[in-house]
């Protein structure tokens, strides 16, 4: 929500006057100099929106602020050209209103459209969160990185590498709408305070790294060519593409990266596909590319890639992890119930690289278990295992 300075207001002012942590409004306002605010100047409120109301016959400010447990000059600023002392019958005013409820609803067909407008309604109402793009898919669409925190430690997590793992997008979406919430609202997650996490760490989400293959899952081939009639070939003339892992190219993105890759290439099928083609050199792809550029130029302390299924949580790649690598990956055992296993004959992964490289935790984390694309009904299930994974990877 918008509110424009009056004289001698400060953020100070506004943090109290709304009830919102002091540097919320800060960050949710990094082109403002908060020591040298001006009159009339827009500042941005997160947690709040401006919500219409039209006057009734014996309505006062005074009563409409208790009413809606806000204070009355909070309503005198969201209503800054109207007279608060000639209210007549029928105008509409601004309440400026608590977010108390999640926006994202997660139980459903998540596709990149359903994904971009949650993204977009986030980021007004909480925009102290940064939601950068790190690049393009294939058929142009946009892959945004989430951006929570200000502190120093350095977390990464990631979804829907795997087009029919798409539940992961919702799951990721659901967390950080939950982290929002608590933030402007001073509430805890599990008895955590997540304002003390907000200032300890910055935590990066790209929760939809391949959209153009979960859009294929969900709605079947692109119109454009070449790829309409190449993805209906490659899945053996079917048009049920609830198997295609790839992305629109049929390149596994998760058999990318360059760790062992010709180990996987060996293993793996040699043509384009639903699953597990290679690629013709690793890092071939956009969003492959996108994802490793991000790792590249953030120095991730650790990172979480979330996938399903299995309840499983691997967490080696060939003895090059830390040893609190071991440490973390229990409690995240201990937290959800999954069990970790250290590793299998898997290469080429986002996970194994960020291990062969920066010689820091990573994990793969398979989330639920069943036939993918897992089914809603697991949705709450999954998030509350999913939960404990995504604080214990902020806290340990
Ligand atoms: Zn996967």
């Amino acid at each position: 929500m918008d509110i424009y300075v009056r004289r001698g207001e400060s953020f100070w002012y506004f943090s109290n006057l709304f009830n919102i942590p002091l540097q919320l409004i800060i960050d949710s306002n990094r082109d403002v100099d908060p020591n040298a605010l001006t009159v009339g100047q827009a500042v941005k409120i997160p947690g709040y929106a401006a919500v219409d109301y039209r006057i009734r016959a014996g309505d006062t400010l005074w009563q409409i602020a208790q009413s809606r447990n806000i204070h009355l000059d909070a309503l005198v600023l969201a209503n800054r050209n109207s007279n608060p002392n000639q209210l007549y019958i029928g105008q509409m005013i601004k309440v400026p209103t608590r977010i108390t409820w999640r926006i994202v609803q997660g139980k459903k067909s998540y596709d990149s459209r359903s994904f971009m407008n949650d993204v977009r309604r986030l980021e007004s109402i909480y925009p102290f969160m940064k939601v950068p793009s790190i690049g393009k898919s294939v058929l142009g669409k946009r892959i945004p990185e989430a951006q929570i925190g200000n502190g120093n430690k350095k977390v990464h997590y990631n979804g829907a590498f795997h087009a029919n793992e798409w539940i992961t997008t919702p799951i990721l979406m659901t967390f950080i709408n939950d982290y929002l919430l608590a933030l402007t609202n001073h509430s805890s997650i599990r008895g955590l305070s997540m304002l003390n996490l907000y200032t300890q760490m910055a935590l990066s989400i790209v929760p939809m790294v391949n959209p153009d293959g979960v859009d294929l899952v969900l709605n079947g081939p692109p119109e454009e060519e070449p790829w309409n009639e190449r993805v209906v070939e490659w899945n053996k003339g079917s048009i049920d593409f609830s198997d295609w892992k790839a992305n629109i190219r049929g390149v596994d993105l998760n058999d990318q990266f360059p760790a062992e890759w010709e180990r996987e290439k060996a293993r793996n099928p040699t043509e384009p596909g639903p699953r597990d083609y290679v690629g013709e050199k690793p890092l071939s792809e956009p969003e492959a590319i996108a994802m490793a550029e991000l790792t590249r130029k953030r120095d991730f302390s650790r990172v979480l890639a979330f996938h399903t299924q299995g309840k499983v949580i691997y967490w080696g790649f060939e003895n090059l992890e830390p040893p609190e690598s071991e440490a973390i990956v229990q409690e995240f055992s201990r937290v959800s119930g999954y069990q970790p296993v250290k590793s299998i004959e898997s290469y080429a992964g986002y996970k194994d690289w960020f291990i062969q490289d920066w010689r820091r935790p990573g994990f793969t984390v398979e989330l639920g278990f069943g036939i993918n694309p897992l089914p809603l009904s697991q949705f709450d299930e999954i998030y509350e295992e999913a939960l404990g994974i995504f604080l214990a990877g902020l806290y340990m």
